[in-house]
C-alpha cells in the first residue's frame, strides 16, 4: 500500500481553504475533501512494513499545537510552476513533531527523507498556467489566513492514486498529548 503520514483538516477548514479554488485556467483543483498537510511521504510499502511502522508512529510521544495556515506560494520544477498551495507559517512545534516522525520512521527502517520539510496544503496541480495570471492570483490572495487550527493527533494515510483525484483514507490516527 501506498502510505504518508500527514495532518487531516476540519471541514470548517477545508471551507476556508475552498474559498481560494477558481480564477486560473490551467489549474488542476484539488478536491476540497482531499486538502491535508503532509508531514512524511512513505510510499509504496508490503502490509507487515506497514505494521511496524505504525507501530513506530504509535509509540511516538508528541504534544498538541496550534497550527495557522497563511499565503499562498507556488512550487516550480524546471523553472515552471507545478503546484499552488497554501503555507503554514513558521511553527517550532510543528517542526518537531516532523523530526520526531522522520526519526521514528528511520529506526523503523524507511531511507532518510532528503527534501526539506516546508509544509503546506496543495490546492491545485499547474500546467502551463500563464506566469501573469500565477503573479495575480498570488498577489491577490497572499493575505489569506485561515482560522487557527488545534492540533491534537496526525495520521496515517493510505493513498489510492487515480486518474482525476487519488483517495486518501485516513488508517490510524495517533493522539498528540
Ligand atoms: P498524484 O501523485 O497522482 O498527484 P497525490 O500526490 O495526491 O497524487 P500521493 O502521490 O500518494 O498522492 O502523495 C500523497 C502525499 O504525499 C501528497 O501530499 C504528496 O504531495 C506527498 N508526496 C508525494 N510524493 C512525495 C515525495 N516524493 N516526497 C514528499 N512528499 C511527497
Ligand atoms: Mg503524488
Amino acid at each position: 500500500m501506498r502510505l504518508f503520514v500527514g495532518l487531516d483538516l476540519p471541514w470548517e477548514l477545508k471551507q476556508q481553504l475552498a474559498r481560494l479554488v477558481g480564477g486560473l485556467p490551467g489549474a488542476r483543483w484539488v478536491p476540497p475533501d482531499n486538502y491535508h498537510l503532509t508531514l512524511r511521504f512513505i510510499g509504496e510499502v508490503p502490509p507487515h512494513r506497514a505494521e511496524e511502522l505504525d507501530l513506530a508512529l504509535a509509540a511516538l510521544r508528541g504534544r498538541g499545537f496550534t497550527l495557522s495556515l497563511a499565503g499562498v506560494g507556488t512550487f516550480a520544477k524546471a523553472g515552471k510552476a507545478v503546484s499552488l498551495w497554501v503555507g503554514a507559517e513558521r511553527n517550532p512545534s510543528l517542526d518537531h513533531l516532523h523530526g520526531k516522525i522522520e526519526t521514528a520512521l528511520q529506526r523503523a527502517g524507511l531511507p532518510p527523507e532528503k527534501r526539506r520539510f516546508a509544509p503546506h496544503i496543495t490546492l491545485a496541480r499547474l500546467e502551463n498556467v500563464p506566469q501573469e495570471r500565477l503573479v495575480s492570483y498570488v498577489q491577490a490572495h497572499n493575505l489569506f489566513r485561515a482560522a487557527p487550527l488545534e492540533v491534537a493527533h496526525f495520521t496515517l494515510f493510505s493513498s489510492l492514486l487515480g486518474k482525476e483525484a487519488s483517495v486518501y483514507t485516513p488508517e490510524v490516527e495517533y493522539e498528540l498529548g
